[in-house]
């Protein structure tokens, strides 16, 4: 059999890249080891009739009119604004920290922005940067950090903030007003039927051909392709030969209750370092379902398991590179997505990069 592209990874990346060649008439065939489409955005419903998402929550928002016009061709939307607490000192607080988690945790009484821009320059402290505790601190000084930060980043990385590179907490934002939507993006919602119906659809073009269960090397030798798009782990392409690059795995546990709400949030988060889970999710919130049955998660970060968050220390940078030096060298492969480019992505980052690449691609054959 012949192909145009050989496509290794159906996740949003995958799906993106194959969508858009398949519609200028190449002649796709998408792979994964998994056994099913969608990669960590795979959804499902459960024996409860929950939609749940088997890969933790995944909450679409992007301020991209060209990622949002884009997958709105494939899934109708519901709007959700997401919306996180932190259960610290007995209460609930809102995250990120708001004009609102600065009174609960202080008991205190600031009313306008200003109060609060006036406490915060009263907490913070002046750092030199140096890694991940430093960027908190110079925000919002050592107690939030102590009760919002320190125990939910280590439980998360497995690292102490002080071992970790700046970038992990730099984009965490502090309001000054009392805004409690976890996102200020310009598009939040999330697809109506869920994000598998939605990559589904994606792949509905008659020429593209989609393989589940089928690691990329146990590829049948008869199956031919002139290009190459690989969305999987860079180190496991090349063997490993340099090493492994880290990352940071999740065992999701999945608790099911016979009422209609388990918690009054759709996420709260446990920065207490005694409790081994760093937050628990309640499906039904993200995604408006209505039923009398709901379908909690727990997450409990580890270092054995799937690929989820890339540990960015100079070490795995460094590593990375290597294999990025070796991936540059190979003709008519592209390396993308967020294992390919042990990078962190967002549902609309890995779009709106397959995106480009597709048109770059596309212009080359035009
Ligand atoms: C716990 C968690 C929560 C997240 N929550 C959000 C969120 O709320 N909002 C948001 O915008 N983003 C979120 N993300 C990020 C989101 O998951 C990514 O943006 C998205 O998954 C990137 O898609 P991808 O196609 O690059 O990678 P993936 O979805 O990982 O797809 C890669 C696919 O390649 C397959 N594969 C790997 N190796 C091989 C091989 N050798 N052979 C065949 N197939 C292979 C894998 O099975 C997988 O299906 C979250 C990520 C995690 C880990």
């Amino acid at each position: 059999m012949d192909y145009d592209f050989l496509i290794v990874g159906s996740g949003i990346s995958g799906c993106t890249i194959a969508e858009q060649l398949a519609s200028k008439s190449q002649k796709i065939l998408i792979i994964d080891k998994r056994n099913h489409i969608g990669g960590n955005l795979y959804d499902e419903y459960d024996q409860n009739n929950v939609l749940i998402h088997k890969y933790g929550p995944h909450i679409f928002h992007t301020n991209s009119k060209i990622v949002f016009d884009y997958l709105s061709k494939f899934t109708e939307w519901i709007k959700y604004e997401h919306k996180v607490v932190a259960f610290v000192d007995n209460k609930y607080v809102p995250i990120p920290i708001n004009r609102n988690t600065l009174n609960l945790i202080f008991n205190l009484n600031l009313k306008t922005d200003e109060e609060a821009t006036q406490y915060l320059n009263k907490i913070k402290e002046d750092k030199i940067i140096k890694n991940s505790r430093d960027v908190v601190i110079s925000k919002v000084g050592n107690e939030l950090y102590k009760k919002l930060f320190e125990g939910y980043t280590k439980k998360q990385w497995g690292i102490s903030p002080e071992n970790l590179l700046p970038e992990i907490t730099k984009r965490i934002p502090v309001r000054i007003n009392t805004d409690d939507r976890y996102f200020t993006d310009i598009y939040q919602y999330m697809p109506k039927n869920g994000y598998t119906a939605m990559i589904k659809k994606m792949l509905s073009n008659e020429n593209i051909t989609t393989l589940i269960n089928t690691d990329f090397k146990d590829l049948d030798k008869k199956i031919h392709y002139k290009n190459l798009i690989y969305t999987g782990p860079i180190d496991y392409f090349f063997d490993y030969k340099y090493g492994k690059l880290q990352y940071r795995s999740i065992i999701f546990e999945f608790e099911r209750y016979n009422k209609s709400h388990y918690q009054d949030y759709a996420v709260v988060n446990y920065p207490d370092e005694k409790v081994k889970y760093t937050r628990i999710t309640e499906f039904k919130y993200l995604t408006g379902q209505n039923i009398d049955k709901t379908t909690i998660v727990k997450e409990y970060p580890t270092n054995i398991g799937e690929e989820y968050y890339p540990i960015l220390t100079e070490a795995n940078i460094d590593l990375y590179k290597k294999y990025k030096l070796e991936a540059d060298k190979l003709p008519n492969t592209t390396f993308i997505g967020r294992l390919a480019e042990f990078k962190y992505y967002n549902i609309d980052q890995a779009v709106a990069s397959a995106l480009l690449l597709s048109k770059k691609i596309i212009k080359e054959f035009d």
